[in-house]
């Protein structure tokens, strides 16, 4: 049997009558970028979240690098970002000429609240939350913190898109919570898309005018903009999607829970969900000390996997100029050597997830 990451098709074949339906609604309108769609859209995803309002953008990463300039946070400012990030979130800051000033995360592979105290500096303006995987961050303790220093909390929620702690929906924590809708995502287009929610009218306005060459109305530009615009046809197709958020995700989380029961092998460390917070599983990420081999064994069989991520930011090439060393995070960088994303995916079978399974708890190690 052949397992791949990600079948993207699935979810497509699962509402197909749907988004036929709101593709060529969108075809036959006559108007195809910033439109009724979008509007509602932002509606609906508002409401989903929680929050006041939502700015449709062409990407996560928009949304993030958008968060951080609309902030005021620059040069010379400080943003505290954990470690074991995607690049994106960093992106985000130093796009904006910010300085990325790492933490550890937690074995929930969320940022580590208790190292936050340590990094604060006069510098400082932002805190920089990843929802990993699908889990949310401790948020209790981070917002306490956020507040206590003044500091603004941005939430990076491309992995967490209906993901709660305590019952409250991640990307309504701080001031903005960022949202891709990359393909792969929980709430994933047929294109790149991204979205900021937000219940600070002045910073949804900012925003908005930013994503359209910074003016409210068309030719008077007030502010610096950029074209980050989400089309009718990705808002009509992700409002379809929208409405089945709910059973999609829950049945991430009965394959996770699938996954933790049937998995035995004492080899390999499961991911654990910390008391109070939600996860819908964006990926089911593993433990191994000998983890490429594990890889190469899985993929000898056909089972595909990924590791997110191999490289930790403040490693990477494209970072460099910052001056950091390996050995710096060691807990970062354990994960990045140990972390395996096993198959997990809208439509993926019980069959296909026994035949993974099979072959994990026949991995013998070193
Ligand atoms: C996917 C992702 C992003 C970037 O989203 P794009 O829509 O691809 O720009 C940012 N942060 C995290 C954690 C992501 O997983």
């Amino acid at each position: 049997m052949q397992i791949k990451c990600n079948v993207l098709d699935r979810q497509f074949q699962m509402y197909q009558r749907e988004y036929e339906e709101a593709a060529l609604r969108v075809l036959r309108s006559g108007w195809y970028v910033l439109g009724k769609e979008v509007e509602q859209f932002e509606e609906e995803f508002a409401a989903y979240t929680g929050r006041k309002y939502c700015v449709g953008l062409n990407s996560g990463l928009d949304a993030l690098i958008m968060s951080v300039r609309a902030l005021g946070i620059g040069a010379g400012d400080e943003v505290i970002v954990q470690a074991n990030t995607y690049i994106a979130t960093v992106l985000g800051i130093t796009e904006n000429g910010a300085t990325p000033v790492f933490v550890e995360p937690d074995m929930y592979f969320n940022t580590d609240a208790d190292q936050l105290e340590e990094a604060i500096t006069d510098k400082t303006k932002a805190i920089m939350v990843t929802h990993l995987y699908g889990q949310a961050s401790n948020m209790g303790q981070i917002a306490e913190i956020a507040d206590r220093h003044k500091l603004a909390v941005i939430e990076d929620c491309a992995q967490s898109h209906g993901a709660c702690f305590h019952g409250k929906m991640t990307g309504s924590f701080g001031i903005s919570g960022c949202f891709s809708f990359y393909p792969t995502k929980n709430l994933g287009a047929f294109g790149d898309a991204g979205a900021v929610v937000t219940d600070d009218k002045e910073f949804a306005d900012k925003i908005r005018m930013m994503r359209n060459y910074g003016s409210r109305i068309k030719y008077h530009n007030e502010i610096e903009g950029i074209n980050s615009r989400l089309d009718e046809m990705q808002a009509a197709l992700l409002r379809v999607k929208l409405s089945h958020l709910g059973e999609l995700n829950q049945e991430r989380v009965v394959l996770a829970e699938r996954y933790t029961k049937g998995i035995t092998n004492d080899k390999i460390v499961k991911p654990q969900t910390r008391e109070g917070a939600d996860s819908i599983f964006h990926q089911y990420v593993i433990r191994c000390k000998d983890r490429d081999r594990l890889q190469k064994f899985l993929a000898e069989h056909e089972i595909q996997t990924q590791i997110h991520y191999p490289v930790p930011p403040h490693l990477a090439e494209c970072y460099r100029r910052l001056g950091h060393k390996a050995g710096e995070y060691p807990i970062t960088e354990a994960y990045a050597n140990e972390v395996l994303s096993l198959p997990i995916y809208t439509g993926m079978t019980w069959e296909e997830q026994d035949y993974v399974m099979e072959w994990l708890n026949q991995f013998y190690g070193i």
